[in-house]
């Protein structure tokens, strides 16, 4: 049996082996928490990502390793490639922790995103402000995610409080984009250069945490799409890349702006595993194992909800029409991300009517419809 190793054990991991078990592959996962998400469904070394020891227990036990978790040490990743073959490419690892080293991949391959400058100091910053304009966000470049390590300048009297509050680390400025909405692509690349693209997803965050994904995103013409998939496609190529990587996008009228890359199966893909024809899970597993890819094509509409804090009551969720529940195995805690709940259906109005239904038995908050009774804009006739 073809054993996969993982580094990290979180809902990414769990989902990842409950797809990949119907195909015959075991699992093995890294992480430092007992009685993790994903160690619940398999087999799981208790320990952190950088114990040598653990790490040559993985690869060797393994025929194959993956990672989804983004902040594991590249070093891990490629410890292990003495041991067994790695995917996606430990390098993906460090352009995904580092938003500088992201921008430059950006700025390398022609990809429109926020103009940026480095900030080391806050001078640099003072500079940068100057060179970027206001208003603009100070990211940190490493650790940052779901928001955090990131400040709004508006106006240059900022600029101090700003420097302070990302702790005065390296960091990047960042101009802020005047977005329509946030957009996302996910695109996998299998380990015999076979490519395939997910429609556009548009995402909406809270406080920086994605609540509500909708897909395919409403109102996409085939130009947008297309676009998405010449970004997706230029990464996944020039980092010879193979599994699922998410880019994570803002329109602006008819552009894209690259927001950042996740190496990784990714939160906004998890309508793929009711909505789509193969799941981003499953097209993972398929990609490194060089496999023919599964169709990315979606199924009708889909909305996510992710269900953050609390627990739901499972058959008051599952009451509502078109509804599959897909919990974590984590304790409740403020703001945890506990599972998420999948929408889907061939009509529209009926799959938004069941999200605003989901949301109101979950306690989630979501945008109002854009034309009052569906997310999704009627087909031009
Ligand atoms: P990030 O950690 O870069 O994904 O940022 C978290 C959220 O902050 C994004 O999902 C956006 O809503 C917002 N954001 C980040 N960067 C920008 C930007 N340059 N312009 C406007 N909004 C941004």
């Amino acid at each position: 049996m073809t054993r996969i190793g993982c580094l990290g054990g979180g809902q990414l991991g769990r989902m990842l082996a409950l797809a990949g078990y119907p195909m015959g592959l075991s699992f093995t996962f890294l992480e430092p928490a007992s009685n993790s998400s994903a160690g619940q469904v398999g087999e799981q070394l208790v320990g952190p990502y950088d114990d040598p020891e653990l790490l040559a227990r993985l690869g060797a036990d393994s025929d194959l390793v993956t990672f989804e978790f983004e902040s594991v040490p590249e070093q891990s990743a490629r410890a292990i490639l003495s041991h067994s073959p790695v995917f996606p490419p430990p390098g993906a690892l460090l352009l995904g922790q580092d938003r500088l080293l992201e921008k430059r991949l950006f700025e390398r391959l022609g990809i429109q995103a926020a103009e940026f400058a480095a900030v080391d100091t806050l001078g640099d910053l003072d500079r940068a402000i100057d060179q970027v304009g206001l208003p603009a966000r100070l990211k940190t470049r490493r650790l940052g995610y779901d928001g955090h390590g990131q400040a709004r300048i508006t106006e240059r009297e900022e600029a101090e409080f700003a420097w302070d509050k990302a702790g005065g680390l390296p960091s990047i400025l960042e101009r802020e984009v005047g977005f329509d909405r946030e957009l996302s692509i996910l695109g996998v690349r299998s380990t015999a250069g076979e490519v395939a693209l997910y429609p556009l997803t548009q995402n909406h965050h809270q406080d920086s945490i994605l609540r509500l994904s909708l897909a395919p995103a409403p109102g996409i013409g085939s130009q947008l799409q297309a676009s998405a998939e010449e970004i997706c496609r230029l990464i996944l190529e020039e980092l010879a890349y193979q599994g699922v990587l998410a880019v994570e996008l803002f329109q602006v009228g008819e552009r894209l702006f690259a927001n950042e890359i996740a190496p990784r199966v990714h939160n906004s893909g998890h309508w793929t595993m009711n909505g789509a024809a193969t799941s981003q899970f499953e097209n993972h597993l398929r990609a490194g194992l060089g496999w023919k890819l599964g169709s990315t094509a979606a199924i009708g509409h889909s909305a996510m909800v992710n269900l953050l804090g609390d627990l739901p009551d499972p058959a008051r969720v599952l009451a509502v029409a078109g509804a599959h529940l897909h919990l974590y195995g984590k304790s409740p805690r403020p703001g945890r991300k506990l599972g998420h709940v999948n929408l889907t259906g061939a009509d529209p109005v009926a799959v938004t009517a069941a999200s605003v239904e989901v949301a109101e038995v979950v306690g989630a908050k979501l945008p109002p419809p854009a034309d009052g009774n569906s997310f999704w804009p009627a087909p031009s006739p």
